[in-house]
């Protein structure tokens, strides 16, 4: 273990400000003779966190979270009490004189760090003097990565056949080391390089010290590994080691962390090349999450940097709905840091866009920009994504789509942002607010296992879309009544595009040939489509009234007629209606007038329509 003595840790309190410390989390204001907050712990949005300056310590009323500055910074970095006592003493320009304690790993870590930082410098002497790393050198200028942006973010390249086993042999370096960093493997009891032909790039701890590697396979090596039929990763990274573990580094966010509080946001991107390319268009606040999808440690760590929302995932528009980026955002909501979810238009990745270094064009940076601007809500990408068009599912599929988005919405930790988000769900669907919620609070109905498919069944028949009750009463009546037909189109201005595609084939027969007898409609229903015919025939062996009740007189059902294909028309119209809504949301997004103009004045056409059927 290794210790700091009372007298530094007293020295490093003395010489931190908690107000300032707070700041980086929070937004801080005096209040009285205290400071106060929103809560960097917990979610809200009126201030419960207290910051005392007399016996300097913080406490939240809320969630009851308290301490000082070492265990604020503890706390919200993730770190040990040491490490937080380090951070402290560098903010404040005090050099800490560390003491090995009986089982220390302080003097193991350093080794370590020292051992990657050789890596390092022997990766980048590579990919800039070898002359086997010429194929690296030009896809690197490929993505236009010019040298100084390389070199910033320290690129090198694996040359492999045991060159940095052997260049750490001259230099006497225990190969030990490099083998806990994960940067040799055992081959038949001989030691060699674990990454070759790959360009790599370092992952940083907070301090900029390289501590881990991801390795890029250069497009010719991925092209032929794919041809030979080997499967090889595009990107190796390093497996956990002592100084790294996957689930808790993000690429670039050493640097990423105060250009992320000037600007007010922190952009995840997907690879390190977008970042790099990003940094020098300007874009100092963006990070990348390597090799693994987006953990709730990297959740929390990235919120802690800006918070509030000011998180932004920028994905690729062609991958934007998979599903890492869905795991990716159900992850964040359920950890309480909330995103926005940015995506590229299709053709572009942030690489290609802003790649063109000093020459990047104002072009290029306003629609990063504009992308930016665009960006929605977590829970509004979701519903995007798993029901792009609600009013198009029936039922069950609406069902299903709500309560997978419940799914995520439920781990919410904090209950008002839950009901918000909530409130969004339902209004996407169209579905009453305290019906989501209630739903939301219940949880989906335990769903019964599926039974599997027989052996040897024949392949199940593709059933026909559902009707709603008003739209198969109209079918029923029209198909029972002849006389009934007529009326439908003349007087109620029934359509068959008023009924689902293959039953607008029916109906438009029924509207058509109102001299038809029920075996004539069924032959041509038959003809149309085999399910069609059966439907008919299901629809004709329904009696018109319950059975023992008096036969229908034809006036009533001539009033019922109206009454249905007004139900009907009515939830047409305000499908049509919230379909409307959600073009206008998005017109009022891009801030496309124009559009917004028209689809405003079509709506309220739509909406006249149906105070007139009411
Ligand atoms: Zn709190």
């Amino acid at each position: 273990m290794v210790r700091i003595g009372e007298d530094q840790v007293r020295r490093v309190k003395e010489a931190t400000d908690i107000v300032q410390v707070m700041s980086e989390y929070a937004a801080v204001r005096k209040s009285g003779k205290n400071f106060v907050c929103c809560c960097p712990f917990h979610q809200e949005r009126s201030p419960s966190c207290y910051i005392y300056t007399e016996d300097p310590s913080y406490y939240c009323f809320g969630c009851k979270a308290h301490g000082d500055a070492i265990s604020l910074v503890q706390k919200k970095e993730n770190v040990s009490f040491v490490d937080a006592v380090e951070i402290l003493a560098r903010r404040a320009g005090i050099t800490l004189v560390l003491q090995e304690g009986p089982a220390g790993n302080r003097g193991e870590r350093d080794a370590l760090v020292a051992a990657a930082a050789f890596a390092t410098s022997f990766y980048e002497r590579c990919l800039w003097e070898a002359p086997e790393a010429a194929d690296a050198r030009a896809y690197l200028e490929s993505r236009r990565l010019g040298r100084a942006s390389c070199e910033r973010f320290r690129l090198g390249w694996s040359l492999g056949r045991g060159s940095l086993v052997d260049a750490a042999r001259r230099k006497g370096l225990d190969l030990a080391l490099l083998a806990k960093l994960d940067l040799t493997v055992d081959r038949d009891g001989r030691l060699t390089d674990r990454f070759y032909e790959r360009v790599m790039f370092p992952i940083c701890d907070r301090f900029g010290n390289p501590i881990a590697f991801s390795g890029r396979l250069l497009p010719a090596a991925e092209k032929a590994a794919k041809e030979a039929g080997r499967g090889v990763g595009k990107y190796v990274n390093n497996t956990d080691t002592p100084l790294y573990q996957k689930g808790h580094i993000v690429f670039n966010l050493h640097r990423a962390r105060t250009a992320a509080r000037d600007a007010g946001r922190l952009i995840v991107m997907e690879g390190p090349t977008d970042v790099m390319a990003a940094d020098q268009a300007g874009y100092a606040e963006c990070v990348a999450v390597l090799g693994t999808a987006l953990t709730p440690e990297h959740a929390r760590q990235l919120n802690s940097v800006v918070g509030d929302g000011r998180l932004i995932l920028l994905l690729d528009g062609d991958r934007a709905g998979q599903t890492n980026a869905l795991k990716g955002i159900r992850t964040c909501l359920a950890v309480g840091a909330p995103v926005k979810v940015a995506i590229l238009p299709d053709e572009l990745d942030p690489a290609e866009l802003l790649a063109a270094g000093d020459t990047v064009t104002p072009e290029a940076k306003a629609t990063f920009e504009r992308v930016l601007a665009g960006a929605r809500s977590d829970v509004d990408h979701l519903l995007r994504t798993v029901a792009p068009r609600p009013y198009d599912l029936d039922r069950e599929a609406l069902v299903a789509a709500v309560d997978e988005v419940l799914g995520s919405v439920r781990p919410m930790p904090d209950e008002e942002q839950r009901r918000l988000a909530a409130h969004e769900v339902a209004e996407w669907f169209n579905v009453p607010r305290d019906r989501m919620e209630k739903r939301l609070a219940e949880g989906p109905a335990p769903r019964a296992p599926a039974a599997p498919p027989a052996e040897d069944a024949p392949p199940a028949e593709i059933p026909l879309p559902k009707l709603d009750n008003a739209q198969d009463r109209i079918l029923q009546l029209l198909v029972a009544r002849p006389t009934l037909r007529p009326i439908a189109a003349d007087e109620h201005g029934l359509e068959p595009s008023h009924v689902p595609p293959p039953w607008d084939t029916l109906l438009g027969h029924l509207l058509m040939q109102p001299e038809d007898d029920f075996h004539a409609v069924q032959s041509a229903a038959t003809t149309a489509d085999p399910r069609l015919g059966d439907a008919v025939g299901r629809l004709a062996r329904t009696p018109l009234v319950p059975r023992g009740a008096a036969p229908p007189e034809d006036a009533d059902l001539r009033h019922e007629l109206a009454l249905q294909v007004r139900t009907l028309r009515r939830g047409l119209l305000r499908t049509a209606i919230h379909r409307l809504g959600v073009a206008i949301q998005d017109a009022e997004r891009a801030r496309d007038m124009v559009k917004l103009k028209a689809l405003f004045s079509e709506r309220s056409a739509l909406q006249r329509e149906e105070r007139d059927l009411g």
